[in-house]
């Protein structure tokens, strides 16, 4: 507990101070970009030149995207909790989610059928699938497997000391695995800290289980994470269900347009 309170400071600390540079960044890159726009506007499409300003728009558009990760991460974000069917949320990524990790990974997603809601941020936890499936995709050059599982769980008094933090109770897990690279003991201690990362400059931020992390200790879950060198990873992310989950999915979802107003 002391370990996980001393995590969460640090992570505030940084987090503000990231938020400072990222956001007086941004302002400048926002600059640069209209600069290099009105350039290129003045600038004939004949001349060789303006693809040399095309250039210095779109690295001015990537590190304010970058700068961009920064502030949600530092960022209180304004929480919009609701009850959540993580299976709806999932596929509806799944083509998305394709796309980001291209033909060579084989995106397998598992979702069991009658899962109770959970109380979150949509918004949220796309980002939370986006950072593990991107983390997945990284750790898989060649190629490999990737599960995309949710199912119902419940933690017993004697099944949460695998589950750092849990109480017992029910839970609905999402869960990520794939076949890649896997994780020596000395990173996986250190993954959920900002800024860690072991990708070369320009490719990592050290951010995305940071944010993930984050974001699913405001959701009130646990993170497990398990990995083998060589044999791929799997981060389970646990989120209480919600209270009337059962009830929230008995009612039949009106579908659009069919109020008649
Ligand atoms: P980033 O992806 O920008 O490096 P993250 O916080 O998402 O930042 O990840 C931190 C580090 O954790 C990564 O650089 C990598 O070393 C390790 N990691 C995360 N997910 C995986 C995974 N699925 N397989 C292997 N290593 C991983």
């Amino acid at each position: 507990a002391e370990e996980q309170l001393r995590q969460a400071q640090k992570m505030e600390a940084v987090g503000r101070l990231a938020g400072g540079i990222a956001h007086d960044f941004n302002n400048l890159l926002t600059v640069i970009m209209s600069y290099a726009e009105l350039l290129e506007s003045a600038i004939s499409a004949a001349d060789p030149l303006r693809d040399d300003v095309a250039e210095i728009r779109a690295a001015a558009r990537r590190a304010s995207r970058l700068t961009g990760q920064l502030l949600a991460f530092s960022r209180k974000q304004v929480l919009r909790p609701r009850l959540t069917d993580l299976n709806a949320v999932v596929a509806e990524m799944v083509a998305l989610l394709r796309r980001l990790i291209g033909a060579d990974i084989d995106l397998r997603p598992e979702l069991e059928p009658q899962l109770p809601a959970v109380e979150a941020d949509t918004g949220q936890i796309e980002q939370v699938i986006v950072n593990l499936v991107v983390n997945a995709r990284d750790a898989m050059p060649h190629g490999g497997r990737l599960h995309i599982r949710t199912r119902r769980v419940l933690l017993g008094a004697d099944a949460i000391g695998d589950v750092p933090g849990a109480r017992p109770g029910a839970y609905v897990v999402l869960s990520v695995t794939d076949t890649g690279t896997g994780m020596d003991r000395a990173t996986q201690e250190r993954v959920f800290e900002p800024f860690f990362t072991t990708k070369p400059t320009g490719k990592g931020t050290g951010l995305g289980l940071a944010t993930v992390y984050g974001i699913v200790q405001q959701s009130g879950g646990h993170i497990r994470l398990r990995s083998e060198l060589g044999l791929g990873t799997t981060l389970e992310i646990f989120l209480p269900q919600a209270a009337n989950a059962e009830l929230a999915a008995a009612i039949p979802e009106v579908a659009p347009g069919a109020s008649g107003g």
